[in-house]
């Protein structure tokens, strides 16, 4: 299997080089050059497997030969032995037609374990096979750095660096990074906010030497394992609700667009997929794109679906190239132009994405309204962002027949304080949670400076 970058001009690679790569050298996202196809023979015979076994088949021709069959099935047991329900992503039906998909029973309450599980293992492997280390550094104002840290704490060949703005994240998600005691995972407090941070991590990334040819590595969501990994659960939800003779409809409340274009390329594999809906909060760059062609920049809003506070969607991209027939040249001066100044989309590119794509937004207020009416209609108490997606879910379904399923991406646990909001009591933190948010914290204060930064990175790495 050869990935290409979405903007034209760098080479293509194979898998391993993706990984380790992230970003391609000319800017663009890496996406597969030809998908692999999912036959209805092969959805059949998924039924009833384990989501491991299914992880294996989905994922088994985006690796190629880069890793041999025993292997890989070794590397996604243990990424999903560390999930607290058997399931691993257990459906759970909200009424006759709509479901959802609880991607939080990791270790770090929210989705984005999933691929962190097994990024971290598939990177630490491929370290392994060439004798190198290597160095991740990232900056992180949630859930990223806390994921990302879960998936490399095992990992003997990686050393981990997470930069949080000190004093600027909430105790939850601070203590969920500080409190894990490992000697790869180091925790970096920066005098200063979220944008000093992420400075110093890209003046890093652009000046490398510093490690004197240690690899650096990023595992933001722009990695393409991280979107193999995700496509998973759609295949297993459809299998679930009866594909291929049924169809099902998914919506995603999305930010950087990574969960919900893993949908899109289990599509294109084959997954009877009848509609994909995007849920935004107030940060609306997606649906003003889709349903106005307003492909431009606002400034950020807080808002109680944190982890979706964005500005730009990186993922994205990666759809365009699609949509715009794999033309990189196209894709590469679109986004110059939306580096400057408001873009509009191409006619034909923007009507093939609304063939399959609608979209809704959740302001604050809708999203506490949904999390209240949902517990009097149901009982159950759904987070802040999974409330987003719930809202978009019933506003935009245009197929009652066909079952809809919301990615439900954080336990509400995480985010009480907008379930107190709605009016609900607080939720109740999982047992091996409470126990980790009582354990000892361990963090460096560090001045938001670079050349302080990778002086640190330099001592304290293997
Ligand atoms: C990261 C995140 C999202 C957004 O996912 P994208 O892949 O960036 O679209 C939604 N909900 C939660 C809880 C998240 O952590």
């Amino acid at each position: 299997m050869r990935y290409i970058s979405t903007r034209g001009q760098a080479p293509a690679l194979g898998f391993e080089d993706v990984l380790l790569a992230g970003l391609a050298s000319d800017g663009g996202l890496y996406v597969p050059e030809t998908l692999p196809k999912i036959t209805p023979d092969d959805l059949r015979a998924m039924a009833g497997c384990s989501y491991v076994e299914i992880a294996y088949r989905v994922m088994r021709p985006f690796v190629g030969d880069a890793i041999d069959d025993a292997t890989f099935r070794r590397l996604i047991e243990e990424s999903y032995a560390s999930f607290h329900h058997d399931a691993v992503v257990p459906l759970k039906q909200l009424n006759s037609n709509h479901f959802l998909l609880e991607l939080f029973h990791g270790p770090t309450l929210a989705f984005k374990d999933v691929a962190l599980q097994l990024l971290g293992r598939l990177l630490d492997h491929f370290l392994k096979q060439r004798d190198e280390k290597g160095v991740i550094m990232g900056a992180t104002s949630g859930d990223t750095g806390s994921a990302a840290i879960e998936g490399c704490r095992a990992c003997e060949n990686l050393d981990i660096f997470i930069l949080h703005p000190k004093g600027r994240v909430s105790e939850i998600q601070r203590r969920q990074m500080t409190t894990v005691k490992a000697d790869n995972v180091h925790n970096i407090a920066i005098e200063g906010n979220f944008d000093d941070a992420q400075a110093i991590v890209k003046g890093s990334f652009a000046d490398q030497a510093f490690l004197h040819g240690t690899r650096l590595i990023a595992v933001n969501s722009i990695n393409w394992a991280r979107i193999m990994a995700q496509t998973v659960y759609y295949v297993a939800a459809a299998v679930a609700l009866g594909a291929p003779d049924r169809e099902v409809s998914f919506t995603v409340p999305s930010a950087n667009f990574g969960n919900i274009f893993a949908g899109y390329i289990a599509r294109e594999m084959g997954v009877p997929i009848r509609q994909l809906v995007i849920a935004t909060n107030a940060n609306d760059i997606l649906h003003r794109t889709l349903a106005s062609n307003d492909f431009s920049r606002k400034e950020l809003l807080a808002t109680l679906a944190p982890s979706m506070d964005i500005v730009v969607s990186s993922n994205f991209e990666r759809l365009l190239f699609f949509a715009y027939g794999c033309d990189g040249a196209a894709v590469r001066e679109l986004l110059e132009r939306f580096q400057k100044a408001p873009a509009a989309l191409a006619d034909a590119p923007l009507a093939r994405m609304r063939e399959l794509f609608s979209s809704a937004t959740a302001s604050d207020d809708t999203i506490l309204n949904v999390i209240r009416e949902m517990f009097d209609r149901t009982g159950e108490v759904l987070d802040p962002h999974t409330a987003t997606g719930v809202y978009a879910a019933e506003k935009c379904n245009q197929h009652p027949d066909v079952p809809m399923v919301t990615l439900a991406t954080a336990h509400p646990a995480k985010f009480s304080d907008a379930i107190v909001k709605a009016g609900l009591a607080e939720p109740v933190l999982p047992l091996h949670f409470v126990e980790m948010l009582a354990a000892d914290e361990y963090y460096d204060v560090l001045p938001a400076e670079q050349s302080a930064v990778q002086a640190f990175v330099e001592s304290h790495r293997h």
